[in-house]
């Protein structure tokens, strides 16, 4: 078994192209002790390069390439597995695709195949040049800045950053951490997310629940939840509290509670969302349909949370269509650096655009992540790297800051 792996990365602006010659005879030879083949394609400004051969030697490869301070914006096209050499010559062979005709550089990389009958149109890997050489996936490339572009300083001297020092329940706490949009440096919203009395994490909360007491703990929770967000200052802007989807369903006159809350502390539906989690609606999800309408019908918003994280995601968009989705961490970790990662993202934006439903990122923790993310065009963000949960509190927002500018 070989491994294939493809990627793209673009040359750092002060390193001369000249260097590539050097480069060529480096990894030649490197990769030939290796039993490892290289394609590699420049274009001026991007690299385009397959590896293959056996999978320890093309990783560990890719690792040190990933490194390079020569090149930068490295994305992962493919990583695939194949019971033969596209390409048998070991070593590294370069294309310089500005000396080429686009037409035949195509059919001189194919040449160069060992079982030519094999390098057919259809197989993934000769896609990938395909794409490349004809540049038709380009407007998807996003080039972002170095980490350090931008600096997160939190914002303590920011009026709405307090802490409460009373307890609101006996039963639990929140902690509180806001969605923003950092460009325009707005706060979007403020999700409330359960704690224990003393502060313990959601799952702790959880796991102190036996049966169906979960449904009827979680629902009058959110009492707490809207009191803490009302004594901490809301005032307008919105809050988002998490439900399971099934406690809907299985409290009776839930909404009504929910709404006799929301007024009992201040607060107007209008300003309130829920999140539900994309795989537990999924399971019952004709029972639920009927109670995203009555919280529709009061005013009341709903996200789905956890988007991308499970099965037939898409399917909810048909099925009942929500103001708002948060794309799941799983899907965002290191999307800078991962092709599939970016066309699945890519896909979500393009669908919600259409649909008019807004997007949010969730569990942003690096800066990277997140240009990568404006600059495809979402502009609502939670994560680590703005703001952490705060217990009982709001929490300072680290907005970014041009590094130069500071
Ligand atoms: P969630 O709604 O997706 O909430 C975001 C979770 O991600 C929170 O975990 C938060 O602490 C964490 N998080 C935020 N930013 C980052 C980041 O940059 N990196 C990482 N690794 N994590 C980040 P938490 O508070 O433990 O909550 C876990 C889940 O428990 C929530 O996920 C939500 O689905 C559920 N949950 C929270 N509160 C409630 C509630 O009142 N009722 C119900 N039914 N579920 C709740
Ligand atoms: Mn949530
Ligand atoms: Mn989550």
């Amino acid at each position: 078994m070989l491994t294939t792996i493809i990627y793209r990365s673009h040359l750092r602006d002060h390193v001369p192209v000249t260097v590539l010659e050097d480069m060529v005879v480096a990894a030649n030879e490197k990769n030939s002790k290796a039993g490892v083949s290289g394609i590699l394609l420049f274009n001026g400004k991007l690299f385009f390069q397959l590896l293959e051969g056996p999978d320890e030697s093309v990783r560990a490869i890719y690792q040190t390439i990933c490194a390079d301070e020569r090149h930068h914006n490295v994305v992962e096209l493919l990583c695939d597995y194949s019971p033969a050499r596209r390409f048998g010559k070991t070593g590294m062979e370069l294309f310089d695709l500005r000396t080429y005709d686009r037409r035949e550089v195509l059919q001189t990389v194919m040449d160069k195949g060992t079982t030519r009958f094999q390098l057919i149109y259809n197989d993934r890997a000769l896609q990938f040049f395909r794409t490349f050489v004809e540049e038709s996936e380009i407007e998807n490339y996003f080039e972002i800045p170095p980490a350090d572009y931008w600096e997160f300083i939190p914002d303590t001297s920011d009026a709405s950053v307090r802490t409460l020092h009373t307890r609101y329940s006996e039963t639990c706490s929140f902690a509180f951490q806001p969605i923003i949009d950092p460009m325009a440096r707005e706060r979007v919203t403020l999700e409330a997310l359960i704690r224990t009395p003393s502060g313990e994490p959601a799952q702790r909360w959880f796991e102190g629940l036996q049966g169906d007491e979960i449904y009827a703990a979680d629902l009058k929770s959110k009492s707490v939840a809207f009191a803490m967000a009302s004594a901490l200052g809301l005032g307008e802007q919105s809050l988002s509290v998490n439900l399971l989807p099934m406690t809907l369903v299985n409290v009776p006159d839930a909404v009504n509670y929910l709404l006799q809350e929301i007024a009992a502390n201040g607060l107007v539906p209008e300003q309130i969302v829920v999140e539900f989690t994309e795989n537990e609606v999924i399971s019952r999800l004709d029972d639920f349909t009927g109670s995203v309408r009555e919280l529709k019908a009061a005013g009341i918003g709903v996200a789905i949370d956890h988007f991308g994280g499970g099965f037939g995601g898409l399917l909810l968009l048909a099925q009942f269509q929500p103001d708002r989705i948060k794309i799941n961490r799983d899907l965002i970790r290191d999307i800078h650096k991962s092709g599939p990662r970016q066309a699945i993202v890519l896909a979500i934006i393009k669908c919600c655009t259409t649909l008019e439903i807004l997007i949010s990122a969730v569990g942003i923790e690096k800066a990277e992540e997140w240009m990568w993310l404006e600059s495809a065009g979402v502009s609502q963000f939670q994560g680590h790297l703005f703001a952490r949960p705060e217990l009982a509190g709001i929490p300072a927002i680290a907005w970014p800051e041009r590094t130069e500018d500071i």
